[in-house]
């Protein structure tokens, strides 16, 4: 065997593929947007979708990040204002799918990783599935983002830059636990607002989430003093408000913790944390989502040669 078959057959064995995923999930979006000028195309993987919250400039909108498959080394890329519940079917993407969109800058966030979306332009592309636990795929368009800052390094840099500073991390935590209060703004049922988009359309009222959860963790920056954040996951809010529709405020509260905290903070679990910080107060930190696959999945390209 040559020395290139024997290092072809290593990588092949190890699991990484020869073509980078990236690319190949960018060529699944059947029907690609069509170019315009003064707009970009992004192509992105999602992987974080808040709960949805309400402004008085942009209505009822949601903040959603993933992972650009479009440029040469993966990038964060934030989506706002996304007003999810209004977008047709056809568009209301899932966490972990390819979105290909036109999007520019905005004119008030400068965050480096903010884009506008034009909505209408949006097509879907493959969801990328958790693979039996293993997230090969989506470890595979993480790549090195995944653990390459920290909360403290995400604080320090926003302290002296401001909106220039990076806004979106992956970080590796090291979980201490999950309070879960009540959300003094929950309301069963919603607000009695009458719910209305632009077409005159009714939809179901916002419903606060009735929890606030918030993590307490370390960063892997040595000398870390701790952190604790809320957790604004759209799936955090729904599996609350799913679980006190059937259980006990206690008994809801401990359903959350058992999936926010013993499965996906479990010592079976190699999890991160998708952090990210409010465009209005760039020091103030959250964690948009949990990344949590099994224990020893994460690839080791470094290995491969
Ligand atoms: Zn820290």
């Amino acid at each position: 065997m040559s020395p290139f078959e024997a290092s072809d057959t290593a990588l092949t064995g190890l699991g990484y593929p020869l073509l980078d995923e990236r690319a190949k999930l960018t060529a699944a979006v059947t029907q690609p947007v069509t170019p315009r000028a003064g707009w970009e195309v992004i192509s992105a993987l999602v992987t974080v979708k808040a709960y949805p919250s309400i402004s008085r400039k942009s209505g009822e909108s949601v903040c959603v990040a993933g992972v650009r498959l479009d440029t040469p080394r993966p990038e964060w890329v934030r989506f706002f204002p996304v007003g999810f519940r209004a977008l047709p079917k056809h568009r209301q993407f899932e966490k972990y799918q390819v979105v290909q969109l036109l999007a520019h800058r905005g004119s008030t966030d400068r965050r480096q990783e903010s884009f506008k979306p034009n909505l209408d332009s949006m097509v879907l592309g493959p969801v990328v599935d958790s693979q039996s636990g293993t997230w090969r795929r989506r470890w595979e368009v993480l790549g090195d983002l995944a653990g390459e800052t920290t909360t403290c390094a995400l604080h320090r840099a926003a302290k002296s830059a401001g909106q220039a500073a990076p806004s979106l991390g992956l970080i590796k935590p090291s979980v201490q636990d999950l309070i879960i209060e009540d959300n003094p703004a929950y309301i069963p049922g919603g607000s009695t607002q009458i719910d209305v988009d632009l077409f005159g359309t009714e939809r179901e009222v916002l419903e606060a989430t009735p929890f606030i959860a918030r993590y307490k963790y370390f960063c892997a920056e040595p000398g870390c003093r701790g952190h604790e954040q809320q957790i604004v996951d759209w799936e955090s809010g729904q599996l609350a408000r799913r679980n006190l529709a059937s259980h006990s405020p206690d008994e809801a509260k401990k359903l959350h913790r058992e999936k926010f905290l013993d499965e996906m903070c479990g010592a079976n679990k190699d999890t991160y944390f998708f952090v990210g910080n409010q465009h209005q107060h760039p020091r103030s930190f959250l964690v948009l989502g949990v990344f949590w696959p099994k224990r020893y999945t994460r690839p080791h390209p470094a290995l491969a040669f």
